[in-house]
């Protein structure tokens, strides 16, 4: 039996660090809770916390479809991300989210010599890495495309057996990896639209500031940040069963 490292749902984790960091802005400014910006940031962070949870009790050993919430939800993620650097930029983006809603509205022509009647994952891309220069890693592009397969239950993908720890393990790392990135990435890109790239100050428990004078919850965050990336890298999985199942001892 493998499951993911308990250590990922300590009380104290990014998620829950993002969730008060946000809510404390939102109580600074509460316009934000109807702009689209944040409608994006919003699927992004619903995104993660499913991930993360449909996690919890998954036996990793028995896993044999690539983690497919995991997969479906991370597509997601990834395009609401791409979409949510898109529009900071430039706020005639939203005539291409129209479009992908309803593709009977037209997009500003500005973006016809990218997306030339059609939009998908690697145009928002092409988007905001050519149009915008954004530098956004490759990689992000790679995995939403692997997840194509799936957005339908196909039934072709490659079946990984009990035994194929390391594959696994492999698409686990990839898959929390870019979940991070696009969360931790779409807060970063809601204090600079919102808040003047300001981190709001909170009472963290493990605030390194004990002065309020002197506070900087912008290491907090990178304190979490990091936190989470080692335990991807380093402490991944436990093989203590944290439930005793009463249907199979
Ligand atoms: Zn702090």
């Amino acid at each position: 039996m493998q499951f993911l490292n308990r250590d990922f749902y300590n009380s104290n984790n990014i998620l829950g660090y993002i969730n008060s960091s946000i809510q404390a802005l939102i109580n600074m400014n509460t316009v934000i809770l109807s702009r689209k910006e944040y409608m994006l940031f919003f699927y992004i962070k619903e995104d993660f916390t499913a991930n993360y949870f449909s996690l919890y009790t998954a036996d990793i050993d028995l896993e044999c479809l690539g983690f497919s919430v995991l997969q479906r939800n991370t597509r997601h993620s990834i395009e609401a991300f791409l979409d949510l650097v898109n529009l900071s930029h430039d706020s005639d983006y939203l005539s291409v989210m129209e479009h992908c809603a309803d593709r009977n509205k037209q997009y500003n022509s500005k973006y016809h010599s990218i997306l030339r009647g059609s939009c998908n994952i690697p145009k928002k891309y092409k988007i905001a890495t050519q149009m915008y220069n954004e530098n956004i890693p490759r990689d992000l592009l790679t995995i939403s495309s692997k997840t194509n397969n799936y957005t339908h239950p196909n039934v072709f993908v490659d079946i990984l057996n009990y035994n194929d720890y390391d594959k696994k393990l492999e698409i686990l790392r990839n898959l929390l990896s870019a979940n991070l990135y696009t969360l931790t990435s779409a807060y970063k890109l809601i204090l600079k639209i919102f808040n003047n790239n300001m981190t709001p100050i909170l009472t963290c428990p493990t605030c390194p500031f004990p002065n309020p004078y002197f506070k900087n919850c912008s290491q907090c965050f990178l304190n979490e940040e990091a936190r989470f990336q080692n335990l991807i890298k380093n402490a991944l999985i436990t093989y203590t069963n944290p439930f005793q199942n009463p249907y199979y001892q």
